[in-house]
């Protein structure tokens, strides 16, 4: 099959022949139809997370967020046919561990190994294997397209996650995310359309100008104006959630200073080597005024259903963030514009297959 590989850490990747993966028993083989590219990706190809022992090994597969078909199913598979149209999302659970066994499949014990285009070759691709089929595969509805989709495996369910599930945003509520790339603009539709009002912060004017086409009441530019005393100025004394979507030890601090008391803090975002992990926060702050401080992390498969039910209807429009379609040749253009914060919405890998 063809592939862009990672033949030397952050040089361009070069797209050429690889041997076709192989079906593992209990997965399957996915034709990858969409493929959006990551800042994960941007973090594994630039080495920045060897600080925290996640490394890639050239030649190496990058693609973790992705929609297809399936082409191929392992022996021990019940639920799933070739021809199926599917999406996986990005933090798979073995179905065994006890916290998949208590229905929080992408925090499951063995999740680390079972990473497509992280723990092993992954879907800049025209096949990818995938583990745990019958576990972790989510059928795709045939209205919604591979590459307007491609982004939920990853940054869109995230935010969904982060936005419904952890913060359980209401309607009428402040919603302030910091950091408008992928997933804060997913997480600016999100809270937008379950009815919260939404303030965005990005130094991009392209990133402010699509958060507001998307659903920001209000955007923010950090760069002329203080963002955590505008936010307490918008909301009359601070936001009821508010949302790293980035991960800058600068991004987090200002989301945890804008919350008002009580309000909820949801991490969406990895740190970078200059944070290794570890970011000051005004812990009196959070104790005085009771601050919730969540960590999100993706979305277990099962939680699929309400999502894809709201991009059924229109109420979410994911494909609404997709601004650039490339073929496996653009791929290198894309990952080093995101190390300049130059890609404003998100880049997708389209393998034209049609729907
Ligand atoms: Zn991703
Ligand atoms: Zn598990």
């Amino acid at each position: 099959m063809r592939a862009a590989v990672v033949e030397e850490l952050g040089r361009p990747l070069v797209v050429r022949e690889v041997p076709d993966p192989a079906c593992p028993p209990d997965g399957a083989i996915i034709r990858v139809g969409a493929n959006g590219i990551c800042r994960t990706d941007w973090h594994l190809w630039t080495n920045d997370w060897a600080w925290r022992g996640l490394a890639i090994e050239p030649p190496f597969v990058l693609g973790h967020e992705f929609t297809g078909i399936v082409e191929e199913v392992g022996r021990e598979v019940r639920d799933w046919r070739p021809g199926d149209r599917v999406v996986y999302p990005m933090n798979p659970g073995d179905g065994v561990c006890e916290f998949c066994r208590d229905g929080h499949q992408h925090v499951c014990e063995r999740g680390a190994e079972l990473v497509p285009g992280v723990s092993f070759w992954g879907a800049f691709g025209e096949y990818v294997a995938v583990r745990y089929a019958d576990v972790n595969l989510v059928r795709l509805p045939d209205t919604l397209s591979f590459v307007d989709t491609a982004a939920l495996a990853c940054r869109y369910m995230a935010a969904f996650h982060g936005v419904t599930d952890l913060a359980e945003t209401r309607g009428g509520e402040w919603v302030a995310v910091h950091g408008a790339g992928g997933m804060g603009l997913s997480a600016v539709q999100i809270a937008a359309a379950v009815g919260a009002r939404v303030i965005a912060v990005d130094p991009s004017d392209a990133a402010r100008a699509l958060a507001r086409e998307i659903g920001a009441e209000h955007v923010i530019d950090p760069r002329g104006t203080d963002p955590v005393a505008a936010i307490r100025e918008i909301t009359k004394g601070g936001a009821q959630v508010s949302i790293d979507a980035l991960g800058l030890a600068e991004t987090c601090g200002n989301a945890v200073r804008s919350l008002r008391r009580r309000g909820r803090h949801v991490q969406l975002g990895h740190t970078t080597t200059r944070e290794s992990g570890l970011v000051p926060l005004p812990i009196d702050e959070i104790l005085l005024n009771e601050y919730r401080l969540l960590g999100g992390f993706g979305l277990q498969g099962h939680r699929f259903g309400p999502m894809l039910a709201m991009c059924a209807a229109g109420t979410l429009s994911p494909g609404h963030l997709v601004t650039r379609r490339v073929g496996l040749a653009g791929v290198s253009d894309v990952l080093e514009a995101m190390g300049r914060y130059a890609v404003a919405g998100i880049a997708v890998i389209d393998f034209d297959r049609g729907s």
